[in-house]
């Protein structure tokens, strides 16, 4: 079961693909969940319909927590993160941004290894530095 909270941004491609899956789409705007003792029990419909349900995978929206980067000046891309090069340096000269605040993929692995791509880049940025004022 899918449901979408509103009409679904889906090709009709998508939905036949859902279909022969056996993925029913519920498109209905969601009003709230029902739960007793802790547990999920259901998912009510605006229309007050009650799917009963004991489980559920979410997909929440992200967004930026910290105002920092907008208040720096940074260029954003698409899903509200911050728009980084191939080295993660923003679109501010020296200024870098790694983690879940320039990916869209919010996994811990990847945090650490954009963090990583990051310190390698910086590392050579100052390196070159160093080397031009000792000439
Ligand atoms: C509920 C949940 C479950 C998850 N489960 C998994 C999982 O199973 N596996 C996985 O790989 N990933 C998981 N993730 C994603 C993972 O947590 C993130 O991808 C990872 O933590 C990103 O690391 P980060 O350093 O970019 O950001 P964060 O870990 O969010 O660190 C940012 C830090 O900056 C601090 N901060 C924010 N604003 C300011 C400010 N203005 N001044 C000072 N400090 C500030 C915050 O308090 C925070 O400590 C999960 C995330 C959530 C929310």
């Amino acid at each position: 079961m899918l449901c979408s909270d509103g009409p679904a941004e889906l090709t009709h491609e998508q939905r036949q693909q859902l279909s022969n899956w056996g993925v029913q789409l519920r498109e209905e705007k969601i009003a709230r969940l029902e739960y007793q003792d802790d547990k999920l029990t259901g998912i009510v419909f605006t229309n007050n319909e009650v799917l009963p349900r004991r489980g559920i995978l979410l997909r929440p929206p992200s967004y930026q927590h910290s105002h920092l980067a907008t208040k720096l000046g940074c260029k954003f891309g698409s899903n509200d993160i911050v728009q980084v090069d191939e080295s993660k340096q923003t679109s501010i000269p020296g200024l870098y941004a790694v983690g879940d605040v320039s990916s869209p993929y919010s996994q811990i692995a990847v945090a650490v290894a954009i963090g990583t791509l990051a310190a390698v880049a910086i590392n050579h940025t100052l390196t070159e530095e160093n080397l031009v004022q000792l000439r």
